[in-house]
């Protein structure tokens, strides 16, 4: 039985019980005032009727009683003290009359009736008489004086005169209420029902929108496991296979870091629906989250089959995607599992899976097929993850190098760059590319940015104690830039450690800028008013034009290494180096050059006027105490400058 149906029956037993209720009362009042009116009546008869019966005697006294059965009485006594005087109803008279009740009231004056229903002891014998006979009657007390002497007169009426004017009353008041409640029920049960079907429709809308992703309409996770659990169970019976394709996007944090998020998202939803149309029928596909995307296969011979069908939906995303006056290229990697073969439930497939996109990513092999040997590889991963959470307050794993620049004219060092190493206990080093890129996408990189900061300007405070001047360039991740204690909290180490806000200098990339321009120029304006000197590192490799980091409050560019390595080749690297060096100086900032490796590289970097070299030719990254020796290895034996600087300088 529905909710709906049960509330309806309840309702109505409920209106039932109200009316039945309200109808008795009603009733009842209607009775008492039809018995009230019609013994007022009497009363009044009865008065009349003794007005002229002083003058009676005793003989016609009787019929005078008899006179006083005014319009329906039935009968008439009339009784002195306690003694009957006179009665119409032939009745043996001298019997005892109680003095309670309306008795007594009348006696004291007040006329009265009462509604006898059963014979009591506080009936005359000619009203338990009546009584016998009609069976319930209205009797009137009416106190009359005859020949000064006090009596009470009694008149009886049968309850029949009053009960057909009370069963009209009471048969309109049934009807009206009838109406009423039937009307109140009706308007009660179609709001109900009109609620009842809008809660479902809403309950529909929530269950749909639980299992949807909102962004693409596609199916989410829980929808994906659901259908999956179903297909596997299917493929049991049937013998056939289902396979779990688990796509993730290459560099697509770099479309929403610099196109926006909106951007983002319109890409997201023309991902979607492409994958969706290049599956067809073939299975589902679903949005996980981020940019993770995931597609079901069913009915599938062989795992070779899931593995074509991976590759088709990595041929869907060849075409650019136009999105807000946009061309984008995507590309992603897909890991593949299938039923039996690698696991037997929606769990397993997604583990299995998973390690195989993580497979397919650090590969390059854009597709692979799960296998037990790829296992050993990804778990390794999973549980650097939980070791770099430890190793950030660990000195003895997270270290610093320094890697000195050196101005390019003169040779002098003019500073070091920070860089962070992670000397795990078991694995060894892992490259701080590996490790930087895991802390950005699990948050881990703000502790970790805390400790390499606090790190460096203690390095340099200790550097400062033992005699050596050196300026420190410290990395900084985009998520800094969005955050508003970011100042105050480097001004705070600069302070913990003593160190001059000139000594400090902080790299950051261009990409870091665009995600969010407002806030992240917020902050660096805030930094640059400080007096932190301000790098833009690996300049070149982002998207930012030259015009938009004329707005920047940066102070230098940093121009990434892969360029410097073509500058030999005369090519278009050269190119782009020359115009960055020219357009930097245009706007007045400073040029660093990073991975300088061959004298000719620096002679070149000379001519064209670039500032400062930084790179293996100078020197690797070294510890503190290998790079303090150098320093002073080198103070004593200052080396050769280039040819060309001294030609220009
Ligand atoms: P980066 O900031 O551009 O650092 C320069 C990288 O180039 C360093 O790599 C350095 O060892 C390398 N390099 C220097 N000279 C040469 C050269 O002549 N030839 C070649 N081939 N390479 C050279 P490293 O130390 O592996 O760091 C890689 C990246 O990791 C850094 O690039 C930086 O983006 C990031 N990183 C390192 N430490 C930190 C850190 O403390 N915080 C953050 N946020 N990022 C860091
Ligand atoms: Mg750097
Ligand atoms: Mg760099």
């Amino acid at each position: 039985m529905s909710l709906v149906t049960r509330f309806a029956l309840l309702c109505l037993v409920l209106f039932a019980a109200l009316g039945a209720g309200i109808g008795y009362q009603l009733h009842n009042l209607v009775q008492r005032r039809e018995t009230t009116a019609v013994a007022n009546d009497m009363i009044v008869a009865v008065r009349f009727g003794a007005a002229g019966f002083n003058s009676l005697d005793s003989s016609t006294k009787s019929r005078a009683a008899t006179a006083l059965e005014a319009g329906q009485a039935v009968g008439a006594e009339a009784v002195y003290k306690d003694t009957v005087l006179y009665d119409s109803t032939g009745h043996d008279r001298g019997a005892p009359v109680p003095v309670t009740g309306p008795y007594r009231a009348a006696l004291a004056g007040n006329a009265g009736y009462a509604d006898l229903r059963t014979p009591s002891c506080a009936c005359t014998p000619a009203a338990r008489f009546l009584l016998a006979r009609y069976h319930r009657l209205v009797a009137v007390y009416v106190p009359i004086s005859i020949g000064r002497v006090p009596m009470l007169a009694m008149v009886y009426m049968p309850y029949a005169a009053i009960s057909s004017a009370v069963a009209k009353d009471t048969q309109t008041i049934a009807f009206t209420l009838a109406i009423g409640l039937t009307i109140a029920y009706l308007t009660l049960f179609r709001l109900v029902s009109r609620s009842s079907r809008r809660l479902h429709r809403q309950m529909d809308l929530n269950h749909q929108l639980a299992l949807t992703d909102a962004l693409t309409g596609l199916p989410n996770r829980v929808n994906l496991e659901d259908r999956a659990a179903r297909a596997i169970a299917d493929a049991r019976g049937g013998g056939s296979r289902v396979g779990l394709l688990l796509l993730d996007l290459d560099r697509f944090k770099d479309v929403n870091d610099t196109l926006g998020h909106h951007v983002g998202d319109l890409l997201l939803r023309a991902i979607g629906s492409r994958l969706q149309d290049a599956l067809g029928d073939a299975g589902t596909v679903a949005r996980l989250g981020g940019d993770e995307f995931a597609a079901l296969l069913t009915d599938l011979a062989s795992p070779a089959d899931a593995e074509r069908a991976a590759r088709a939906l990595l041929a869907a995303l060849d075409a650019p995607f136009e999105v807000d006056d946009a061309t984008l290229d995507v590309s992603g990697s897909i890991g593949v599992a299938v039923t039996p073969d690698h696991g037997t439930t929606f769990v397993e497939l997604m583990q299995r899976a998973d390690i195989a996109m993580y497979v397919a990513k650090d590969t390059q092999d854009r597709v692979t097929v799960f296998a037990p040997d790829l296992d050993t590889h990804s778990r390794s991963r999973l549980t650097l993850l939980g070791d770099l959470r430890r190793a950030i307050d660990d000195p003895e794993q997270l270290t610093l190098h320094y890697q000195p620049k050196a101005d390019t004219r003169s040779g002098a060092i003019v500073g070091v760059e920070a860089l962070a190493r992670w000397n795990h206990p078991t694995e060894g080093n892992i490259p701080p590319d590996e490790f930087i890129d895991i802390a950005e996408r699990t948050g881990l990189i703000k502790p970790l940015t805390d400790r390499v900061l606090d790190m460096a300007l203690h390095q340099v405070a200790t550097w400062g104690a033992a005699g050596l001047d050196i300026h420190v360039a410290v990395n900084v991740s985009p998520r800094c830039l969005l955050d508003h204690d970011f100042p105050a909290q480097v001004a705070r180490a600069l302070a913990a450690h003593a160190v001059p806000v000139d000594h400090l200098e902080l790299e950051i990339t261009e990409n870091a800028v665009m995600s969010e321009p407002g806030r992240a120029l917020e902050i660096l304006d805030q930094l640059a008013r400080s007096g932190i000197t301000l790098s833009i590192d690996d300049f070149g490799t982002g998207y930012s034009s030259m015009a938009y980091i004329r707005q920047m409050p940066v102070h230098q560019i940093k121009i990434d290494r892969v360029f410097i390595a073509g500058l030999a080749d005369q090519g278009p690297d050269a190119a782009i180096v020359r115009s960055s060096i020219d357009l930097a100086r245009n706007l007045g900032l400073t040029v660093v050059a990073e991975g300088v490796e061959t004298q000719a590289t620096w002679e070149h970097l000379a001519a064209l006027g670039c500032d400062t070299i930084q790179g293996y030719l100078l020197s690797r990254p070294l510890p503190p105490d290998v790079l303090a020796a150098w320093l002073r290895q080198r103070d004593q034996h200052p080396p050769q400058r280039p040819t060309s600087a001294l030609a220009t300088t």
